[in-house]
């Protein structure tokens, strides 16, 4: 019998009563743990969030809560050793992947510890300068943020079971406001445990951390007008969420982050020149392989100078040969396996649908898998497809393979690539690759507004730069249209999320004593 995880809810751990859902192992295909959200009384768990740990939250000012986002990042910490078991055997990740997941989720959680402490010893934050209303400068508007006094419930993906949780919770607790994570169920087990840490450590008030496992039934339907929902997944679910009575009737406040066709760019002149090429050809294949290519960031299409695209496939063809790919436990393997069954059928039928449009420039596939059995291991080898008419074929900027998979795409003007790196719709992030810093710096901004973030990529900072598809904290993340319209992140902005902006007209008087 496998272990059945509780859920936490109204300060209590409660165990669903139904049939529950098992997790599985995806290289070893063995069960590991059940989730199970049956029977749950979601309305009174969310109104002692509310009740309970909103004001007791509330009470402290920025620097205590940083100091309790300190206490957390040092708990999860000490249980490091845990959560990269749990991340191999759940999510089928090797160790480098495991750490942008749970490094990458304790270092946010630190940045914004420290976010807190410079915020200081107070309980609201000003927003703006103050504005005169007329000709007497005694009364003027001044425009404050204060903490929502409603829940943060998280709906979150499966690929980031770790930093999922804590990039939006870092910023909800710091800003007053209790939490209450939905992971994505084939992955739920390392969110599961990282919480279950945090509430045994006690540095939270009770009902400031809540956790449903299992299905999203009835958790949307509890939300009331002051609380926020912070979405990532699908588009599909997105839509579902958006026109959900929670968000058109109550005007819950929701924030999505959703698909994205992400994309690279060598930027026109830079032909002739190895070095950028290199940088170009090593980072697609990073983004294509880091967690199998199971990152909303992670590179999907390249655009290259048409005269550099042969060049293009041999380089990152060549460097994407040495991924071996199999069992994560085996300590020569670079790229462990996809999260379930699902996701590998995903995979490959998304590869069999962009193949009717694209030609195969590399096959990682017909490798054999390191220690796992194809029959059983979702593992799926690098792909690397070729599309020599990007204009005409539209698939490749509308289906987004959530694995280890892009398309590269040739073209002859900035005016151009701007145009078909536009056909995504909107994405998370781009990086442009280049010599030439008023060229790069002209490409950068020809792109930006149809993306969240622009990662320029040049020799200068080929060894600083923190990675395309790596999401930083003092960065937004989000982008504009089908990746979603979110912005989650960028230091302090994130808070705004979890504040009511007000604009204060009054007496300088008044204004001068808040
Ligand atoms: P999904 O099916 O939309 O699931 C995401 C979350 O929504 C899961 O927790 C899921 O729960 C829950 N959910 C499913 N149906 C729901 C409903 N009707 N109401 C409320 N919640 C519901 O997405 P996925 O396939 O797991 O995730 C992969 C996608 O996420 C990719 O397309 C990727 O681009 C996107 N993604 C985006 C970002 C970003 O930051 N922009 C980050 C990561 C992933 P269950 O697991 O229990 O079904």
């Amino acid at each position: 019998m496998t272990e059945r995880l509780k859920n936490h809810l109204a300060g209590q751990w409660q165990a669903g009563t139904g049939t529950g859902v098992t997790l599985y192992d995806p290289v070893l295909g063995t069960p590991l743990v059940e989730v199970d959200a049956t029977g749950l009384d979601l309305q009174r768990g969310f109104a002692f969030a509310r009740s309970q740990a909103g004001p007791a939250l509330r009470a402290k000012t920025y620097q205590e809560r940083g100091a309790m986002l300190s206490k957390i990042a040092t708990v999860l910490q000490s249980h490091r050793d845990r959560y990269y078991e749990i991340s191999t055997a759940n999510s089928g990740t090797v160790k480098n992947d495991t750490a942008v997941d749970v490094d990458g989720g304790i270092y946010t959680l630190s940045t914004y510890a420290r976010l807190g402490e410079q915020l200081g010893a107070r309980r609201l934050l000003l927003d703006g300068e103050a504005a005169k209303l007329g000709k007497d400068p005694l009364f003027q508007s001044q425009h404050i943020l204060s903490p929502r006094t409603g829940l943060a419930l998280f709906i979150n993906a499966f690929n980031f079971p770790s930093w999922g949780l804590w990039e939006k919770a870092a910023p909800a607790l710091l800003s007053g406001v209790p939490v209450v994570v939905k992971p994505a169920t084939a992955t739920a087990w390392l969110t599961h445990q990282m919480v279950q840490d945090v509430i045994a450590a006690e540095i939270l008030p009770p009902g400031a951390l809540s956790i449903v496992c299992g299905s999203s039934a009835g958790l949307l339907d509890a939300l009331t007008p002051f609380d926020v929902l912070s979405f990532t997944g699908s588009a599909q679910t997105g839509a579902l969420i958006r026109s959900h009575r929670a968000v058109t009737e109550h005007s819950v406040r929701v924030n999505i982050e959703a698909d994205s066709l992400n994309s690279a760019l060598l930027i026109p002149g830079a032909a002739e020149d190895a070095e950028t090429l290199d940088l170009l050809a090593k980072e697609v294949s990073r983004e294509m392989t880091v967690k199998s290519g199971q990152k909303c960031t992670a590179i999907r299409r390249v655009f290259v100078p048409e005269a550099l695209y042969d060049k293009a496939a041999q380089a990152i063809g060549a460097r994407l040969q040495k991924t071996t790919v199999g069992n994560p436990r085996n300590e020569t393997v670079r790229m462990g396996s996809l999260v379930s069954r699902e996701q590998y059928q995903a995979v490959v039928d998304g590869i069999g649908r962009l193949s009717a449009q694209a030609e195969l420039l590399f096959d990682g596939r017909t490798a054999p898998l390191v220690d796992a059995d194809p029959a059983v291991a979702c593992c799926v080898g690098p792909v690397l497809l070729g599309c020599r008419d990007p204009e005409g074929r539209p698939l490749v900027h509308d289906l987004e393979v959530f694995g280890p998979v892009a398309t590269l795409m040739p073209y002859k003007s900035l005016t151009q690539v701007t145009a078909l790196i536009a056909r995504g719709q909107g994405s998370l992030v781009t990086s442009v690759y280049g010599k030439d810093p008023a060229a790069l710096a002209e490409a950068a901004t020809s792109v930006a507004a149809y993306h969240g973030r622009v990662h320029v990529i040049s020799p200068d900072v080929a060894s600083l730069q923190t990675g395309h598809g790596n999401v930083m904290p003092q960065s937004i993340h989000g982008g504009p249209g089908r990746a979603g319209g979110g912005e989650e992140l960028g230091g302090l902005r994130a808070l705004q999320f979890y504040h009511q902006r007000t604009a204060l007209q009054a007496s300088t008087e008044v204004l001068a004593a808040l």
